[in-house]
């Protein structure tokens, strides 16, 4: 290594894990200068991940649940990145090209792991295209720009009953804290934002929450998990027990067993899966892939390697393991941080002792559960402690004051409705489609050209009561061109055979392309008329 440098320790992620090591490291390291701290983040911010869902209505603003990590962490060197590999043999990280695509390349002498973990809809079928994920700050705002979006949209819809019921569907998978706690706040604010659309009956609104085991919040005892789904079903979720969800579309939430829910928004946070950087690690790996660590958090046969939170098999005093918790994390932090000053400078490590103080999920309405030293409490004074307990452990006075005036505002005023539009178009999209499932309808208006990427799908003309087959397409070939060409509505109808992922590009794009790429439109042209001819004699056929 580069032997007169200062000793770094470098940490990998940002989030409570990785903050907390390096605040308690800036601690230590007081006014001496003996190590460098580098911590590597995707983002320049912190999330407070247990408030986001508190995004989706609004009740909290959606800068409120993030710090900017340099005012967290002053003397700490923050490269906001992604890390692409870990070499351990040379001991360096790779991160990703930044404005110049050329590789950056950090040595550590101390390593900390703390990059959490991923919800990984990887072999799920149409999940990946079209499931959201509920994890950071860009999710939440997401979620919530969508949800306002099909309220809208089902404002308006009168012509199509079943689009309208899928509108106003949504389902979440997961049951545990996070899961609930989006379940519940999103049930809350659309039946509470509701009350501004003057064509949706609140009786059309379906909340459903998914969930594979037979009792939510599985972290909790029987009896407060059976409060907290008593609550939401008070309040008007769905609560689906045994069911996995097993695949998507863009229509539909498709259960284990077959039954298939309609809708248009799919949240789900399960799968969660180890982070893949870290899976590709050769280093022990225990239950669902987390690093094996002793209890002073260092990674077993590896050196100077320390890794927690999320991320991290912790084993607690009592034979098990650390839950991957917020609160496991944060103090995870401030061992590891101890540890690794005792290696520097020598001197006695400590274990990771803590054993939890409880747990609190909220269920909206004011309502909470919590189960605090052992002591189960609900309802109104539940959601007081759960609500006390964040504000104090948000990180900075300035943040606490803006989040407590947020909260009491939200007594007292109407949940905010802003749809905020942060793209221009919708770019290139991927779809999944099950066999029956139409991409479009004869008549519908021509918004996209599609690409089959694999599975199958037949080109239908609609004659009366008659329906004539005009083509059979598979994978590699495209469809949609004709309404975008000839700027009318669908000439036919196009229906999955067997299950098809698409790509598709909106009108905008496509007519851009088609406008200076003289070459493509002529392609297109030509196929177009190759396709109108083959099926007027088709059609002419009958
Ligand atoms: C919606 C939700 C609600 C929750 N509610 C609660 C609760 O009520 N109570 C509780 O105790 N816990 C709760 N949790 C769990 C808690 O937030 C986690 O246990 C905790 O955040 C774990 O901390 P961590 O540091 O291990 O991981 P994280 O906080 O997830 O941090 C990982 C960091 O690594 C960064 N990262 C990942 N990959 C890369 C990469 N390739 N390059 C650079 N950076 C990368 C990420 O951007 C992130 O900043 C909740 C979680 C969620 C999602």
């Amino acid at each position: 290594m580069t032997g007169s440098r200062q000793k770094r320790v470098v940490i990998l992620g940002g989030g409570f894990g990785g903050v907390y090591t390096a605040k308690h490291l800036e601690k230590a390291l007081g006014r001496r200068d003996e190590f460098e701290i580098v911590l590597v983040n995707k983002e320049n911010y912190f999330v407070f991940q247990p408030m986001l869902p508190e995004v989706i209505s609004g009740s909290i603003g959606m800068l409120d649940t993030v710090s900017p990590i340099r005012r967290l962490l002053p003397r700490t060197n923050l490269h906001v990145r992604d890390v692409e590999s870990i070499d351990i043999n040379s001991k360096t990280i790779t991160t990703s090209p930044g404005f110049r695509p050329h590789a950056h390349i950090i040595e550590y002498d101390y390593l900390v792991l703390a990059m959490g973990n991923v919800t990984d809809f990887r072999g799920l079928r149409g999940l990946p295209e079209h499931a959201m994920p509920f994890k950071n700050l860009a999710d939440a705002v997401q979620l919530r720009n969508h949800v306002i979006r099909a309220l809208e949209e089902a404002a308006i819809e009168d012509d199509d009953p079943e689009l309208r019921s899928q509108l106003l569907t949504f389902v979440v998978a997961g049951g545990g804290f996070s899961g609930v706690e989006v379940a519940a706040e999103l049930n809350d604010f659309v039946r509470e934002v509701a009350r501004n659309y003057r064509s949706i009956n609140p009786t059309e609104l379906r909340v459903v929450l998914v969930h594979s085991q037979n009792r939510i919040l599985p972290e909790l005892s029987e009896k407060l998990a059976l409060f907290a789904q008593k609550i939401l079903m008070k309040r008007g979720v769905e609560v689906r027990l045994n069911t996995k969800l097993e695949a998507a579309t863009g229509e539909e939430a498709i259960l284990a067993g077959g039954e298939k829910i309609g809708t248009r928004t799919l949240v789900s946070t399960v799968p969660s899966s180890p982070h893949p950087i870290i899976d590709g690690l050769d280093l022990p790996k225990g239950k669902n892939g987390r690093l094996i660590t002793n209890s002073f958090l260092e990674v077993e046969g590896a050196e100077n390697i320390w890794a927690l939170g999320d991320c991290a098999q912790v084993p607690q005093r009592d034979g098990g393991f650390c839950p991957p918790t917020a609160q496991h994390a944060l103090r995870q932090g401030r061992t590891a941080a101890g540890n690794i000053v005792a290696s520097i400078r020598g001197g006695k490590r400590s274990e990771f002792t803590f054993g939890g103080l409880g747990q609190m999920g909220a269920l909206g309405h004011h309502s909470a559960v919590a189960q605090i030293m052992g002591v189960n409490i609900s309802g109104f004074i539940a959601w007081w402690i759960w609500r006390t307990i964040y504000l104090l452990k948000l990180p900075g006075w300035g943040r606490r004051l803006k989040v407590a005036s947020s909260w009491t505002l939200d007594l007292l005023l109407p949940a905010e409705l802003v749809e905020l539009k942060l793209t221009g178009s919708m770019g290139i999209t991927q779809e999944h489609f099950e066999p029956g499932e139409e991409v479009f309808h004869q008549g519908d208006l021509g918004d996209r050209i599609y690409i089959i990427v694999n599975g199958e799908a037949e080109v239908v003309r609609e004659d009366g009561d008659f329906e004539i087959i005009l083509a059979k397409l598979g994978s590699g070939e495209y469809f949609g061109e004709m309404a975008l060409l000839k700027q009318s509505t669908r000439g036919a109808t196009v229906r999955c055979t067997a299950p098809m992922d698409t790509l598709s590009l909106p009108k905008r794009e496509f007519s851009m392309l088609a406008a200076y790429l003289p070459q493509m439109r002529e392609t297109l042209e030509s196929v177009m008329e190759q396709r109108t001819r083959a099926n007027a004699q088709k059609s002419a056929r009958g």
